[in-house]
């Protein structure tokens, strides 16, 4: 299943106040072959967003934003020490199953 939707930009939006993040305000905290993790804050309401994105073989990619009350650099200690769990990643990953995006080109220019 490849998903074709031009849908990047609901990444880009506050998770509380759903403005659209400036460019200026994404911080990339970490990127791997099929998964990225972008720190966003909103100018609008200081809402901070965490941003995962999964891209699947297919050239496909899902995500979803949280609000966090972390700057980008807690969290990504928090990364580095401490692997998500088990259960977060299945939780995650049922989330994402209903998501159908593309944030590929996005992710790239970042
Ligand atoms: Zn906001």
């Amino acid at each position: 299943m490849q998903y074709k939707h031009n849908s990047s930009d609901s990444f880009t939006r506050c998770s509380f106040c759903g403005r659209e993040i400036a460019r200026d305000k994404m911080i990339l905290l970490d990127e791997q072959d099929q998964k990225t993790v972008l720190h966003m804050t909103c100018k609008q309401c200081n809402t901070a967003t965490l941003v995962f994105i999964y891209n699947n073989n297919a050239g496909g990619s899902m995500g979803m934003g949280i609000a966090t009350d972390m700057d980008h650099l807690e969290v990504v200690s928090k990364l580095g020490e401490s692997p998500v769990s088990t259960d977060e990643v299945i939780s995650v990953h049922k989330l994402l199953s209903n998501y159908k995006g593309n944030s590929v080109d996005f992710i790239k220019k970042v």
